[in-house]
């Protein structure tokens, strides 16, 4: 069969990985006909719940791999933790997108920021540390700084800011030696997202550049007003296809930008998956992240990634569910339906603890006045500070 003809419907993707963006692409890749088997070590994870197949077992169990290559003809994975030997395991017979390759930089802070230079696209000074007498070494330029763990770090998890060689060493000591990255404290203005999809035979869309304000290290709200100028906009859309095309990319690649002040674009970190900032496609797009990654894996053309109206989205975490009693309580989600342009999205997670991300609303308006109130509208219905 010819590996690039479109799957017909009735056929089996798989997905390594069961949270939430497992969930989302099981739905959007049903939604076009397909069944998918997800692999996922937890009994009941969100994508679980969902999928035609789940697969209880590790993400480097091989007898699992080979079951979920036998079924799938096609697959991907919804997290860039998951080992970069099973996706070459089963690039050997199946088509994975993205491929091992691209995981394995996107696992790794120091050999992303080497890609995304290779690319021609700028990044924070950095240094790579493993050792108390590289961070005595490295440049006085990186301090102020943040030392990063090199891998597995996510939502601000695995980082501390340092002032000093002094400070970056017991920072070292405290995040257990394992390999760091030290980048230089940037005068950040705002922080954008572009998502890309680029298809198996190169194809190539970019949705509209996506502004994220965080609290906590945490992704609080991702706004599409119209706020990010057009220039600046165009411009992280053209160095994120440029690092796309310079991978070979093959899915959808979310890059995340710095904004200094003064204009100047920075790649921070790149993600082989939907970005949780990309969540507002779903409702504001006509073809969401998580179609495009099932058309990908299916052979499909790309969609449109325009935007149809001013859109943003607000993050659901746990600690919306703390009661005074020690019971979680439901947040009122008759109360923030109530303001016009909303959807509920949630992950059918039980467990609401702080910092989970247990869901989100996307909010759409007509203009980026009324988004602005009807996303403070929704944000006071929560109890969520405005800022
Ligand atoms: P992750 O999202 O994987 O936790 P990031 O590298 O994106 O890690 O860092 C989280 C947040 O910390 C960024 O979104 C940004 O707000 C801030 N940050 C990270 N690196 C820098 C830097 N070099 N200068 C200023 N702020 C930074
Ligand atoms: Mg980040």
């Amino acid at each position: 069969m010819n590996a690039l003809a479109p799957l017909p419907s009735g056929s089996w993707l798989g997905v390594l990985g069961g949270g939430q963006l497992g969930r989302m692409f099981c739905q959007a890749a049903q939604a076009l006909g397909y069944r998918v088997a997800v692999l996922d070590p937890a009994p009941d994870g969100p994508a679980a719940r969902v999928a035609d197949q789940h697969l209880q077992a590790a993400y480097d169990d091989r007898a699992a791999l080979e079951q979920l290559a036998r079924r799938c003809v096609a697959l991907t994975t919804e997290f860039e933790n998951v080992p970069a030997d099973s996706l070459q395991y089963l690039v050997r017979t199946r088509v994975t997108a993205p491929s091992a390759r691209a995981v394995a930089i996107a696992q790794d802070r120091i050999q992303e920021k080497t890609w995304f230079q290779a690319a021609g696209v700028a990044v924070a000074a950095h240094a790579a540390i493993g050792s108390d007498a590289d961070l005595s070494s490295c440049s006085p330029a990186l301090f102020p700084g943040i030392l990063k763990t090199s891998r597995l770090g996510y939502d601000g998890k695995g980082q501390v800011h340092v002032q000093d060689a002094a400070a970056g060493r017991a920072a070292f000591a405290q995040l257990q030696r394992v390999p760091c990255i030290l980048e230089a404290l940037q005068p950040l203005d705002h922080e954008i997202s572009v998502i890309v999809v680029r298809g198996r035979n190169g194809q190539a869309v970019a949705y509209p550049a996506i502004r994220n304000r965080h609290r906590d290290g945490i992704l609080a709200v991702s706004l599409c007003d119209g706020s990010v100028p057009a220039d600046l906009a165009a411009e992280a859309g053209r160095l994120a296809m440029q690092v796309a095309r310079h991978l070979d990319y093959h899915g959808v690649l979310c890059i995340e930008f710095f904004v200094l002040e003064g204009g100047r674009l920075l790649a921070n970190e790149m993600a082989p998956r939907p970005h949780n900032s990309g969540h507002l496609t779903q409702d504001a797009c006509l073809v969401s992240q998580f179609e495009h990654q099932a058309r990908v894996l299916a052979g499909l053309p790309l969609g449109d990634t325009g935007l149809l109206c001013p859109a943003a989205m607000v993050n659901l975490l746990g600690d919306l569910w703390q009661g005074t009693e020690g019971e979680p309580v439901e947040p009122d989600w008759a109360a923030v339906l109530q303001v016009p342009g909303t959807r509920l999205h949630l992950y059918g997670k039980d467990a609401p603890r702080v910092g989970r991300k247990m869901g989100h609303v996307n909010i759409l308006a007509p203009t980026a006045a009324s988004l602005h109130e009807r996303v403070a509208q929704v944000m006071g219905v929560l109890g969520l500070p405005h800022a």
